[in-house]
């Protein structure tokens, strides 16, 4: 019985001995992996100095030049979506951005009304966004940020359609998920606060079954 319990603990001590050797050791290991990509590298580069492979596909990057033209996302319908539809509007705002960002023609995006579950959203599954450079997002209504004059409530109910993008003006953007339940939603709230509104010209650009009603990221 003793016998058996010391050639146990011999082979358990003998694999803590040869985990010991392997943790030393990593350091080395490290180096030597370092040293072989190295090497790896610099062989296929001389590959391709020599043309016996293709050189690496390079994705190009859009020569962006940024308009004057500023794009308000109004976020001020928190509390009339579920939170299925917070979790649309929330990624929705997140391929805004990234649109935004790999565009040749970028806008000045502004995210305004930001707060309650949208933010809590942002601030617990987004996250990234605290690094997200060239958007504003301002807690604020666009009715403080802007000249009333300049603003244009973009609306798939308004009657004047729009061909040409005014650099002047500010454009905004219904934030809202509604699966059209709240209909003139958007067009109501700007005649109450006395803005301009337009719709997108769609019939003349894509064929719609339904309504001409896009989502906010389409817009
Ligand atoms: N019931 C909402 C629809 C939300 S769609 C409403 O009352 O507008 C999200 C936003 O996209 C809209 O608020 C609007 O600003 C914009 N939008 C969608 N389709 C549009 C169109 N055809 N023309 C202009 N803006 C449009």
């Amino acid at each position: 019985m003793n016998l058996q319990q010391s050639s146990l603990s011999k082979n358990a001590l003998k694999k803590l001995l040869k985990q010991q050797k392997w943790e030393e050791s990593r350091q080395e290991r490290k180096a030597a992996q370092k040293e072989k990509d190295k090497k790896k590298k610099l062989e296929k580069k001389k590959a391709v100095e020599l043309g016996l492979i293709p050189p690496p596909i390079k994705k190009p990057k859009p020569n962006q030049i940024t308009s004057n033209l500023r794009v308000v996302i109004d976020l001020s319908f928190d509390s009339m979506m579920t939170d299925t539809e917070i979790t649309s509007v929330s990624s929705q705002l997140t391929r805004c951005y990234s649109a935004n960002r790999s565009t040749s023609h970028a806008v000045n995006l502004f995210f305004t009304s930001y707060g309650q579950r949208i933010q809590n959203r942002f601030d617990t599954k987004i996250q990234s966004h605290i690094n997200w450079k060239d958007v504003v997002f301002d807690t604020k209504s666009y009715l403080e940020r802007f000249d009333k004059d300049d603003l244009v409530y973009l609306t798939a109910d308004a009657t004047d359609v729009i061909d040409e993008l005014d650099e002047n003006k500010v454009y905004i953007i219904g934030g809202i998920v509604d699966k059209n339940r709240h209909k003139n939603l958007c067009y109501d709230k700007a005649k109450k606060e006395n803005i301009a509104t337009a719709q997108l010209p769609i019939e003349k650009c894509i064929k719609m079954t339904t309504r001409k009603v896009l989502a906010i990221n389409h817009v």
